[in-house]
């Protein structure tokens, strides 16, 4: 098999890894011009660039429940060589087709083995190779203390795929993974080893990702369980996958998760990373998911009407962030503009990028409240 066809297997295997902002599937994906698949991903500097995403080997010894490439599936496996990979990557890079590296990989061998390839692969990368910018790492499930060092040497970026947000969830659909010593516990190493390197080892941070819905866990789960890791081990960044049945797994009949779900997560966790929003002040509906109706801070500002409405012109931008329609750089925008002349129309809110509508029900503008339209759905 040349070493295209490779790619193209071997990139069709990574799709369900993602891999930042913008790192979607299907419906974002492009060729290159010898039929290769390019992602398109935003650094954590907010650089947009084309990532090579590619698994080393789809061929992998356990037999997680949702996977495409668990092993008891019967479709074509194949694997690149360090050497293969490297080479390949060089030449798209070379030529200008990609920018950066998101490499992950089957469980081939044991998970050491696996692990010292894909470090093989960017060493040659790194070193022989000499290439400067983004490379993204996933760190497989029992990999050493050793591993998780050399990964975050080499790499910007390095994740842990949680996948389930406790032991119990992830025993329903990974039992042969342990999630506190294959999954937890590197997720540790990496906080103390940034910390002890100044954040210099890893320098994007760690990122994690949830196969949403496959065990049948509720939203609040999987959103408490990103809060900790936020918290407690600072994790840079959580992916949200809606779990899609794969035929011949023990999930081929489970229903799919709706993507509007996968975007709920999305919103909460801008909410907590950025709004200063607590775990707490999210709500929730009775089986403890997001209710699909509203978006999560315009059901957070219905449930709380003694908060609003609050004046655009004398609001901290605390308090502008708790509106709807109003995010981080709009408030910013206010607070800096308002010195400059008064917010009255709604239209002004428009022009610092809010989004007025939303807005409206929630604020006064120069001591009045503006005029809207009801929505006519949420
Ligand atoms: S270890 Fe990874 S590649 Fe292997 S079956 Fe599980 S999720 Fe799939």
């Amino acid at each position: 098999m040349n070493t295209l066809e490779k790619v193209e297997i071997l990139g069709r295997s990574a799709q369900y890894d993602l891999c930042g902002e913008a790192c979607g599937t299907e419906a974002t994906r492009k060729r290159d011009d010898l039929g290769r698949w390019i992602y398109p991903a935003v650094l954590p500097d907010g650089q947009r660039v084309a990532l090579l995403k590619v698994l080393l080997t789809n061929v992998c010894e356990r037999n997680c429940a949702y996977c495409a490439n668990r092993r008891s599936r019967d479709f074509r496996r194949v694997s690149f060589t360090p050497e293969e990979l490297a080479r390949t990557f060089e030449q798209m890079w070379r030529r200008g087709q990609v920018m950066g590296l998101f490499l992950s990989s089957g469980v081939c061998g044991h998970s050491g083995q696996a692990m010292d390839r894909m470090l093989a692969t960017v060493e040659i990368i790194r070193q022989r190779l000499a290439f400067p910018g983004y490379i993204h790492l996933k760190i497989l499930p029992g990999a050493t203390q050793a591993h998780v060092e050399r990964a975050m040497q080499l790499a910007d970026r390095v994740s842990v795929n949680l996948e389930a947000p406790n032991p119990e969830r992830l025993a329903r659909i990974a039992p042969e993974k342990d999630f506190t010593t294959a999954l937890l516990e590197p997720l540790r190493w990496v906080k103390r080893l940034r910390e002890e390197s100044g954040g210099r080892l890893a320098p994007a941070g760690p990122t994690t990702q949830f196969v949403v819905g496959a065990a049948d866990e509720p939203d609040r789960e999987i959103l408490a369980t990103a809060d900790r890791l936020y918290r407690e081990l600072n994790l840079t960044r959580a992916y949200f996958s809606a779990f899609q049945p794969v035929p011949d797994t023990p999930l081929a009949d489970h229903p799919p998760t709706p993507l509007w779900r996968e975007h709920r997560l999305y919103q909460s966790d801008w909410l907590l990373r950025k709004y200063g929003f607590a775990f707490e002040e999210l709500i929730f509906d009775e089986e403890g998911n997001l209710p699909r109706q509203s978006d999560p801070k315009t059901m957070w500002a219905m449930a709380h009407p003694e908060r609003f409405p609050i004046e655009v012109n004398r609001a901290s931008r605390e308090e502008l962030l708790r509106v709807p329609g109003i995010g981080p750089r709009s408030a910013e925008r206010i607070v800096r503009l308002r010195k400059r002349g008064k917010f009255r129309e709604l239209s002004d809110l428009r022009r610092v990028g809010a989004i007025p509508q939303r807005a409206a029900p929630f604020v006064l503008l120069d001591g009045r409240r503006p005029a809207y339209q009801l929505p006519l759905w949420g």
